[in-house]
Parts: C-alpha cells; sequence; structure tokens
C-alpha cells in the first residue's frame, strides 16, 4: 500500500510539490497561531468516585453552598475569579481547579447554583430552573462532563417513559386531548401516527427531517471551538456548509415554516412545536435545527436529579473547595476593574463600601447583558463587539411560576415523573401573541393560555423518605417584565398589596387550570406562593427577570453570532461562560463552561473529554 502510494508521487512529482507546500503552510499557522503552553488535562478516570449517600440535614448544606461572602475568606493569588455560580461558573471552577489553578466564585444571592438552587419554605422543598435533562446514559458526552464536574456524585434517576404529556385544549370548556411524548424516537412516531391518522405522511416528514436535521448542533459548537480567524474563513469560503450540512439548512428555516410545508392540521402543527418553552422562541423565529436538537434530547430517555437539582452544585462546591478555591455568597459584583485596557479584578458590594478583589483572569457567568450593561466601564463595553449584540438579539422572556405544596403521596395525588405541557389552543404562538399583548388591565381577567406543569416530588426516588406524605408541584408561564416593573424599586416580599393581589390572581388561575387537569389535588393545597419576573431578577440577578438569558432566536445561531458569542471576549483578560455563549439547558451551560476552560487552559477539552470516554469504554 505505501509502496503504491510512494510510486504514484513519483510519477506525478507536482503533487509532492503540493503536498510539501501544504505542510509548510500548516506548519507556519500552527507556530503563527499557536498560544501559549496548554495546562494540565483536567479530566481523569479517577474524579468519578462512588455515589455517596445524600446529604438531607439542611445545616450541612448550607455550611456548603451559603458561605457568606467576607475578604479574609477570599483565597492569596487567586488564578481566576468568576461571577456567578450557575452551573456555567461552576463547571469553569471545577475545571480550572482540577488543572492547579486557584479560583473564587462570586455569587450575588445567599446560595451558590444559580438555576439549579433550591428552597425551603414551610416544609416544602422547591426546585426552580431545572426539571428534566437528556443524555445521562453512561458514554453520553453530556453524562461524562457532568461526572467530571461533579466527581461523579450526583444521580440520575430516570423519568416515566411518557417524559413529556402535552394537553390541548381549554381545560374549563372542553375534554383536553393528551398527548405522550416517549422516550423512544419509534414509539413516540407510532404513537404520534396513531393520534394523528390522516396525517401518518406529514409525521413521518417531520420524523425524517429530524434525524436529518441531527447535526445542526454539531456545527454550532464547531464555530466556538475553532479560533475565530479560522471560523470565518471556513464560512467565507463556504467551505464550512460543506462539511455542515446540517448547521447551514436548518439554523436558516423556522419551525414554523417546516411545519407549514409539512401539513394545515393546526393541532398537530401545536403538538410538534409545544417543547418551544424550553429554549423560549415561539416557532416563528426559532430555527428548525434549535427545535429538534432540544426534541432529540430526551430521545434515550429524560432524567431528574436525585435529591433535587441543589446536588449539582453541592457536589461542584466541594470540588473547588478540596483543591483550594472557595465559592462565595452574598457577593455582587458590581464593577469590574480595568487596568491598561485589560480585566483585572472585580468590585464587591458591601453595604455601602465595596471590597477590590484581583485576578489573573475574570470569567462571568452573569450573562452577556449583565456583564455589558452593568459591570464594565461604559467607555470599555461599548468598543467590544459583543455589545451591538444585545440589542441585535434581544433577551429572552421572562415568566413566571407557581410553587404548590400538597398534601399526599405521588400515588395518592395522581401525579407522575413527567411534565405535562398545557396549551389552551392548537394555534399556540397565535394564543401566546394575544396574552403577551395584554395591557396589565387585561391580564388580570384572562386565562393563562400556556403552562409548563412539573410535579419534582414524583421525579425523585428520595423525596419521600425525606418528606413523607408530601408532595410538590411547579406551574411555570411566560410573562412579561414590563407588567410588574411599577413595583421594580419595591423590596422582596414587601412590594405590596397590589402587586400580592396581581401575583396571586394570575397564580389562582394557573391552579384552577392545573387542578382540572389533576383533579385529585383538588383540596391537597398546603402551600401556594408565586414567582413573577421580579423575584426572577432577584434570585438570579437579570435585569428583566429573563429566562434564558439571549433571546434564542433564528439571528443569534447565524454563524458570525455565533462565532463572537464565545468564551474569550476582545477584552483581554475577560471570558465569557454559561448559557449565552452555548444554549440554554444546564447542559448547554454546562458545555459554555468546557468551552471557557478549554480557552482558558489553552487546550481543546472537548478532545479531552472524548479521549477520556474512548478510555471510560475500553476499561468497562
Ligand atoms: C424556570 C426555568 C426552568 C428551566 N428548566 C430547565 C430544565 O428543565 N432543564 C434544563 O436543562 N434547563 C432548564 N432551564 C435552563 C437552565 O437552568 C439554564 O439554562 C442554566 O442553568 C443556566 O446556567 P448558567 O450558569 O448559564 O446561568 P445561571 O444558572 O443563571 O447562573 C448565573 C449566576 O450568576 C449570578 N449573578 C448574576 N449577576 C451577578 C453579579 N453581579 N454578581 C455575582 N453573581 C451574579 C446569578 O445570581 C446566578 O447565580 C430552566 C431555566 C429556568 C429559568
Amino acid at each position: 500500500m505505501i509502496a503504491s502510494v510512494l510510486q504514484y508521487l513519483v510519477e506525478n512529482p507536482y503533487l509532492l510539490g503540493i503536498t510539501v507546500l501544504l505542510t509548510v503552510f500548516i506548519l507556519a499557522l500552527s507556530v503563527l497561531f499557536s498560544g501559549p503552553k496548554p495546562a494540565k488535562n483536567p479530566f481523569c478516570p479517577k474524579h468519578v468516585r462512588p455515589v455517596g449517600h445524600l446529604v438531607s440535614d439542611q445545616k450541612e448544606r448550607d455550611r456548603v453552598l451559603k458561605q457568606r461572602f467576607k475578604a479574609d475568606k477570599v483565597p492569596e493569588n487567586l488564578d481566576t475569579v468568576i461571577i456567578g455560580s450557575g452551573i456555567g461558573g461552576l463547571s469553569v471552577g471545577v475545571l480550572l481547579a482540577r488543572a492547579g489553578k486557584k479560583v473564587l466564585v462570586l455569587e450575588q444571592h445567599d446560595q451558590a447554583g444559580g438555576c439549579c438552587h433550591t428552597f425551603h419554605d414551610k416544609g416544602f422543598e422547591f426546585d426552580t430552573g431545572v426539571h428534566y435533562i437528556g443524555k445521562m446514559e453512561p458514554h453520553d458526552d453530556d453524562r461524562v462532563l457532568m461526572d467530571q464536574v461533579t466527581g461523579g456524585r450526583v444521580e440520575y434517576p430516570r423519568m416515566d417513559e411518557a417524559y413529556d404529556i402535552v394537553a390541548m385544549g381549554d381545560p374549563h370548556q372542553e375534554k383536553v386531548r393528551k398527548y405522550p411524548f416517549l422516550s423512544d424516537e419509534k414509539k413516540l412516531k407510532e404513537n404520534l401516527i396513531r393520534c394523528f391518522p390522516k396525517e401518518k405522511d406529514a409525521i413521518e416528514s417531520f420524523f425524517k427531517l429530524l434525524r436529518e436535521s441531527r447535526n445542526f448542533f454539531e456545527g454550532y459548537f464547531v464555530l466556538k471551538l475553532l479560533p475565530k480567524w479560522l471560523a470565518r474563513l471556513l464560512i467565507s469560503t463556504g467551505l464550512f456548509n460543506i462539511v455542515f450540512k446540517s448547521y447551514a439548512k436548518f439554523g436558516r428555516i423556522t419551525l414554523k415554516k417546516v411545519l407549514e410545508e409539512l401539513t394545515e392540521d393546526e393541532e398537530l402543527k401545536g403538538t410538534l412545536s409545544y417543547i418551544f418553552g424550553d429554549y423560549g422562541v415561539v416557532p416563528s423565529r426559532c430555527p428548525f435545527g434549535l427545535h429538534t436538537t432540544v426534541m432529540r434530547h430526551y430521545f434515550s430517555g429524560a432524567y431528574y436529579i436525585r435529591g433535587g437539582p441543589s446536588e449539582v452544585p453541592f457536589q461542584m462546591v466541594q470540588v473547588i473547595e478540596e483543591l483550594g478555591g472557595k465559592v462565595l455568597v452574598n457577593a455582587p459584583v458590581s464593577e469590574i476593574i480595568m487596568n491598561s485596557g485589560r480585566a483585572v479584578g472585580v468590585k464587591v458590594q458591601k453595604g455601602d463600601s465595596q471590597v477590590e478583589i484581583y485576578a489573573e483572569n475574570i470569567v462571568t457567568d452573569a450573562g452577556v447583558s449583565n456583564t455589558f450593561l452593568c459591570m464594565l466601564p461604559k467607555e470599555v463595553a461599548t468598543k467590544s463587539s459583543l455589545y451591538p449584540l444585545i440589542n441585535k438579539l434581544g433577551e429572552s422572556l421572562s415568566y413566571m411560576t407557581v410553587f404548590i405544596g400538597l398534601n399526599g403521596t405521588k400515588e395518592e395525588l395522581g401525579i407522575q415523573a413527567h411534565n405535562c405541557w398545557s396549551f389552551t389552543r392548537p394555534d399556540l404562538e397565535q394564543a401566546f401573541q394575544d396574552y403577551i399583548g395584554m395591557p396589565l388591565d387585561k391580564v388580570r381577567d384572562a386565562e393563562v393560555p400556556m403552562m409548563f406543569v412539573s410535579f419534582p416530588s414524583a421525579k425523585d426516588p428520595t423525596w419521600h423518605d425525606r418528606n413523607p406524605d408530601k408532595s410538590t408541584c411547579l406551574l411555570i408561564t411566560l410573562s412579561k417584565y414590563s407588567w410588574f416593573q411599577q413595583w421594580e424599586e419595591g423590596r422582596v416580599k414587601h412590594r405590596g398589596e397590589d402587586y400580592e393581589d396581581l401575583k396571586t390572581i394570575i397564580g389562582k388561575k394557573m391552579l384552577q387550570h392545573c387542578i382540572k387537569l389533576y383533579p385529585n389535588i383538588e383540596g391537597k393545597v398546603e402551600y401556594f406562593d408565586v414567582g413573577t419576573p421580579l423575584s426572577n431578577k432577584y434570585y438570579l440577578g437579570f435585569q428583566h427577570g429573563e429566562m434564558y438569558g439571549l433571546d434564542h432566536n433564528m439571528q443569534r445561531f447565524l454563524p458570525e453570532p455565533a462565532i463572537q458569542l464565545r468564551a474569550k471576549t476582545d477584552i483581554p483578560g475577560l471570558y465569557l461562560t454559561g448559557q449565552d455563549i452555548m444554549s440554554a439547558g444546564l447542559t448547554g451551560a454546562l458545555f459554555g463552561g468546557l468551552l471557557c476552560a478549554s480557552e482558558l487552559l489553552h487546550r481543546n477539552l472537548y478532545n479531552d473529554l472524548q479521549a477520556l470516554k474512548k478510555e471510560l469504554k475500553k476499561s468497562s
């Protein structure tokens, strides 16, 4: 074989010339663009330890998750300060710490975890921003990475096979039609065909497109992983679109357009669009590839987190601290300190004064808008190429959550380890636009047209040991910051009667709607509270209570914004992590952390992760 190749080259000497020239060119490029020496690989099979017993003593958990900021707790000689303790911030913290770096994570809220935080009130425990995740089979990329950053100490119980139920119709007016979404592509398709027999062809075509678009996200991810210049070169020469066909094709067509071409059946179109709440963009503004990526995410099963989502930060904080780092809460960063054009530190607001902390690099998990509009000096922020993107993409929608504590077990209440997506009308986008376009006085009387129902207690096998005879339910709907803006200056829990009235009216409507869907919960409600866009602002630090940071519209997934929204900013010393540089979702933000740590450690951690997977497969 080698001999025949050599003979061919001797017979065609010009090929030899081209090969030599190409090699020299590639070598020259790699010398020109090679950065500093790569740091230590943070991945290792040994980092995964056996899952221990679940720590349910609240004081013990608080000792880890609620360490209040004090200047004398800040470690010396910091390599990196990370603003925000969501999964995006903590994952960078763990990966850097594993590579030998000294990190400090600063969180504005009174506990670490961001969207993973849970809270206790009047004997009930509620999760907030994680209700299910996919891809948690042992050799899935997402699972291997989760295990590395949590030390393998977190378990992911599987939810029911029908993990999502779509409930179509107004439960106050008609019998609701239920469509289960099953965690098996073939069964799901067959079941949909059973429900919509006349639409067999449309459903077959939809699933064909689902398969065809399966590499959409790979293309999007690679644009962020490659050096900017190379990503732009590949895009401008058209080479990228040849290799990542699916990214090119399904990033430029909306979910709405695809469905319109497949069918005229409104109920089917609505049913196939139901999961748009997971990324917060209506079908006419959402790239088809994003929608199918989220749908496919659950095809091998949907999972919850044993002990609730706060188990993830609980384990990650311990890993960071075992390696000499620190995670401190009640530490709102008010400013990023600049020196000669470089980000060199942060100011933490403590009452009327500020504590300055310096480090080699500053990472922010607080979102692009917060970072550029609230933390960087204006003259620095406005010069960055990221600044115009904030307006161009806009922010994601806000939301409201109803927290319900119930008397009774899962069996008594007839609740299951699934989510229910309820839509009063199949034309869900129009129903949503009608609702969100309402002035405040109309909102009080309006029925909420869409609602996500989750029963965290039913998804966690450890729940009933910890909380006998009690259950929980969460109702989430999209909402508008401006409806609540008049109370934004008020203190949390002291915003006055009008505010309480408004949120209670909307929350009660949602509860009545839920009782129609799950009648056994009637009369069992022991706890009821409602979170508004102002609550989200308070707990997660988003200026307008946004659900998923920057909006996930078509624009965001086009090549140039995709290239720009990356870990390394054009401000020396400043790096981004979390959902804004990848996508919403626990694992979206986690991979944001992987990208960020790759930049800071000067190594391609995606390749390292693949190598680790191979090693794990060999040894299993
Ligand atoms: C209601 C809701 C439901 C969701 N459901 C799911 C789900 O079921 N499955 C799923 O996979 N994903 C879900 N998501 C999305 C997912 O939780 C998020 O995309 C992901 O957790 C975001 O992680 P992050 O690290 O990027 O940001 P965050 O978790 O938002 O963390 C950012 C952190 O920065 C802190 N911060 C902000 N400003 C400052 C400052 N000035 N100083 C210090 N700290 C600051 C915030 O307090 C916060 O802790 C949901 C999100 C929401 C809101």
